[in-house]
């Protein structure tokens, strides 16, 4: 492994001879190399996150990302989607601040947070973030008072889907009322520019964006009766970003594309951006958990709850289940950290050894717990595992969304820290996305062989895709 530095202050390990971030799991457990041996710990493939971008670019070559920066603000990533040319969606005044911070030009941001603070919008304004969305009078108002010349972008409620997380009942105007608030935005000489929607944080349907394009052309359709000629379409995000999900990308881009094509053609000239969170990080973290108490407990205690995997188990795969007895584990991490997701983005997770399981091997009822002193603090209520020792770990894969960006320190547990690898192929074939451009700071944009507008679409994703070497800026 080989340290590499990706800007001044951020590191990161290209893994060579066909090293993968499953052995860096393995070696920081077992080899430690770490000041605190046995605290919960992340690895995170950053070449995970960068197929991802080339898959989105494959499947979606004109709707342009801007990464939800809420799901996971590790500053790797926002590094390395910087690098790629991504636009973010950030919906606080810190979150712009931390963005900007990277160099990243203000027309590559989407303040997407329909009720904002009025003192985060003066600061978007100084700050020349005009581009922000909307869905309630009151806030066109404010928009009106403190940030004049913004872009709005009107959010409205798409037709119902199903999703991990709902959204309609908080944000989103329904489209009956697009008319009254065009209206209104019209009086006050504001500039609506387009339509956003969110289908739900985690959609678990895939022609729910299909819809939302409809339901969006239709307000595009009255525009122009209120004076507004709109060019930009904001698709939200919701997209899945791991393999274990209900729905695939795939399938979505199976429906989306075909509905961007008839309702916003190339030759409408709307310019279409997303605002993908989870999909972007969910697969690239795996966190690892060490065991720090057992409990052994009579079977009646923790009755199995899942009848299915019981039968599973009974069947097929484990013929030597004992049925008792049923055992409590106390790891370093839990709801009050990374597994925030649990109780904030009605997460599952999936529990895996750092060694094979044998067929024979027994295996119990088993509960996970977190470390703190609240009785709310658990991972898994039920599942299957061979009886573990403290001090052995388990893992959790796909640890990448809505998980350390809500962890606190309750009870005074730490965060995890978080390692960075990429394979070596990854790094060599892809450097631009690793190595902070300077070409993306808005002092040396105007210098730069790409152009602003280029950037500003990120059009020049694809093309720097398919070449090792971003141009240098002189
Ligand atoms: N945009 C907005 C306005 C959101 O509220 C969210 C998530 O809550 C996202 C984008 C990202 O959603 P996801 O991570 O499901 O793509």
């Amino acid at each position: 492994m080989k340290t590499h530095i990706m800007n001044k202050d951020l590191s990161m390990e290209v893994l060579r001879d066909g090293l993968t971030a499953r052995d860096v799991l393995t070696n920081k457990v077992n080899s430690g190399g770490r000041d605190d041996k046995d605290d919960a710990f992340f690895v995170c493939d950053l070449g995970d996150v960068v197929n991802k971008y080339k898959k989105w670019v494959s499947c979606l070559p004109r709707v342009e990302p801007f990464y939800a920066v809420k799901c996971n603000d590790s500053p790797h990533v926002l590094q390395v989607l910087a690098n790629l040319g991504t636009g973010f969606d950030c919906a606080s005044k810190t979150e712009v601040q931390t963005v900007l911070n990277l160099g990243v030009a203000p027309d590559r941001i989407v303040y997407a947070n329909p009720c904002k603070q009025t003192s985060h919008i003066r600061y978007a304004k100084k700050n020349s973030v005009d581009l922000m969305t909307f869905d309630n009078e009151d806030e066109l108002h404010k928009i009106k008072n403190y940030f004049p010349d913004a872009r709005l972008l009107l959010r409205i409620l798409p037709p119902a889907a199903e999703a991990q997380c709902q959204l309609g009942m908080k944000f989103g105007c329904h489209p009956s009322q697009a008319p009254k608030l065009l209206e209104v935005a019209a009086q006050l000489d504001l500039s609506v520019v387009g339509v956003s929607f969110h289908v739900g944080s985690g959609c678990l349907e895939a022609s729910a964006f299909a819809r939302g394009v409809e339901s969006a052309k239709r307000i595009f359709n009255i525009a122009d009766q209120y004076g507004f000629d709109f060019d930009m379409l904001d698709i939200g995000g919701g997209f899945p970003g791991q393999e274990s999900a209900a729905i695939s990308f795939d399938e979505i881009v199976a429906d989306l594309g075909p509905a961007l094509d008839e309702h916003f053609p190339p030759a409408s000239g709307v310019r279409i951006i997303a605002e993908p969170g989870r999909y972007f990080v969910a697969s690239a973290f795996t966190v690892a958990v060490n065991i720090v108490a057992k409990r052994m407990v009579a079977r009646d205690i923790q009755e199995f709850k899942d009848e299915e995997a019981e039968d599973a188990v009974m069947n097929s795969v484990a013929p030597s289940m004992c049925e008792e007895p049923a055992f409590m584990y106390y790891v370093n991490d839990g709801v009050y950290g990374s597994f925030n997701c649990l109780l904030y983005d009605h997460a599952a997770v999936t529990p895996s050894l750092m060694r094979d399981v044998d067929k024979e091997e027994a295996l119990f009822s088993t509960s996970v717990w977190g470390p703190t002193c609240d009785g709310l603090d658990r991972i898994m209520e039920h599942c299957l595992l061979p009886e573990l020792q403290v001090g052995d770990w388990i893992l959790f894969e796909d640890m990448g969304a809505y998980t350390m960006a809500a962890a606190s320190t309750f009870n005074g547990f730490s965060k995890p820290s978080c390692y960075y690898v990429v394979d070596a192929n990854m790094w060599s074939s892809n450097n631009h996305a690793f190595i902070q451009s300077e070409c993306y700071t808005r002092r040396q944009v105007k210098d730069s062989s790409i152009t602003l507008p280029a950037i500003k679409r990120g059009l020049c994703a694809q093309e720097r895709l398919g070449i090792t070497q971003i141009p240098s800026v002189a």
